[in-house]
Formats: C-alpha cells, sequence, structure tokens
C-alpha cells in the first residue's frame, strides 16, 4: 500500500478538468496525469498506423506494440509514442474525432485502466491528481477525494470556442455534443457515483473553481495548499 493521496477528478468535455487540475497540482505539489491524453496517443498512433479503428483487435495490437512517454509534471506537460512528440498532434480535430472509437473497445480500457493503476502506484510525489471520464468509478474508487467536475452543455461549449480563437462555429459545437453523447454509451460521467463530490465550475472562473476544488480536498484529507 502506498501512502500517497489520490484526487480522482471525472467530467464531460470543456468542464475544465485539465486546467483545473493543473492548478491544483501545482499548488499542493502533486503529479498531474492526464488520462485522456493517453487514449488521445493511442489514437494517433492507430491513424498513423493507418488501422481500421472500429477494429478492436487491431487498436489493441497498435497498443502493445507502441512506447508511450507521458509527463507528470503539472508545469510541464508532454506525450511521446515511439519517440514522437505528439503533445499538440494529439489535440488536433482528427484525433479528437476518432477517440470515442478508440475508446470504446473493452480490452483498451482494461489496458489503460491497468496502466492507469500503475502509475498510481508508482507515484513519487506526495499525491496525484488523475483527471478523466472513468477514475471515481473504475481507475481509483477508492481514492482519498474522488470529484465530479460538471457545467451546462452552452458552457462548455463556450469554452472549447474560447480555447479555439474565440469564433462561434457550429461544427465545435456539434464535435463536443458527438464525443459526450458516443463517451457516454461507456462510461457514465454526468451523474456522480455514490461518495462522489459534485463541484459545477458554470457559474465560477477558473481561481474560484481551483479554489473550490483545494477546498474539497482540505475537508476530505486535512491537506491545506503550501501557498
Ligand atoms: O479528456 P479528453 O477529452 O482529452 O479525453 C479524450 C477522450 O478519451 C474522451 O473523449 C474519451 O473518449 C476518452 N477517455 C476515456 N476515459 C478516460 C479519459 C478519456 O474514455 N478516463
Amino acid at each position: 500500500m502506498n501512502s500517497v493521496i489520490v484526487v480522482a477528478i471525472d467530467g464531460p468535455a470543456g468542464s475544465g478538468k485539465s486546467s483545473v487540475s493543473k492548478a491544483v497540482a501545482t499548488q499542493l505539489g502533486f503529479s498531474y496525469y492526464d488520462t485522456g491524453a493517453a487514449y488521445r496517443a493511442l489514437a494517433w498512433a492507430a491513424r498513423a498506423a493507418g488501422i481500421d479503428v472500429s477494429d478492436e483487435a487491431a487498436v489493441v495490437a497498435v497498443h502493445h506494440s507502441m512506447s508511450y512517454v507521458a509527463s507528470e509534471d503539472p508545469t510541464n506537460q508532454f506525450f511521446h509514442v515511439d519517440g514522437t512528440d505528439v503533445t499538440q498532434a494529439i489535440r488536433g480535430s482528427d484525433v479528437s474525432g476518432t477517440v470515442s472509437a478508440i475508446a470504446q473497445h473493452p480490452q483498451v480500457r482494461k489496458d489503460l485502466v491497468e496502466h492507469f493503476r500503475t502509475v498510481i502506484a508508482q507515484c513519487a510525489n506526495p499525491g496525484i491528481i488523475m483527471e478523466g471520464r472513468d477514475i471515481t468509478t473504475v481507475v481509483a474508487p477508492d481514492a482519498d477525494v474522488r470529484v465530479l467536475l460538471t457545467a451546462a452543455e452552452e458552457v462548455r461549449i463556450q469554452r472549447r470556442e474560447a480555447e479555439m480563437g474565440g469564433t462561434i462555429s457550429a461544427p465545435i459545437a456539434q464535435a463536443l455534443k458527438d464525443r459526450d453523447r458516443k463517451d457516454q454509451t461507456v462510461v457514465d460521467f454526468m451523474n456522480a457515483a455514490p461518495g462522489v463530490s459534485v463541484l459545477d465550475s458554470g457559474p465560477l472562473n477558473l481561481e474560484e473553481t481551483v479554489e473550490a476544488m483545494l477546498e474539497i480536498i482540505h475537508n476530505q484529507t486535512g491537506l491545506t495548499s503550501a501557498r
């Protein structure tokens, strides 16, 4: 058993999980692990290999043959696949458009869940913030702190559009809705499981959401940030 404090954060696309998790991990001196990036890196590798992403065996084969390096430093995030830096590439619309298909495959999820648990077990910092869709329920249901970060769909779409340069775009909105719809057929990340705290980031700015998250962590673990 390790004494690392595990904070599991789930939520839909655009809920602010990554920004909030990075800020909280930085303030607490914790590791930060973005599980979505691992699914994205596999989607990138599957596309690079030119395989049919609906073919589970082919996707699993790509997964088993690829090397993946993911930064756990909240202030310096990078991801490498077979030595190639894919940090930017995995955020592209082609990867966003195929990642849900990859994430549907039960064997892919099984392998990645196992990998994420190893990351937690090997954490070298006093704690780790792990974020995704099924961290509070499947990957680490016994985490010290479990939070579902939500926000109304309109708010999430507005944030995604702001990230993409501020233009109101029907395709961006549709892509986010489609991805959430597909992802929800595999994992329920819109409703909190028993024991999971809900934090609605809708009415809050980033700083306020970070404060609220730190308060939840403080209330559940006694931990205070070192600021
Ligand atoms: O978090 P992000 O939006 O980058 O995740 C990309 C995709 O990875 C999601 O749309 C989903 O298909 C998949 N994912 C998942 N389970 C997780 C994290 C991400 O299925 N824990």
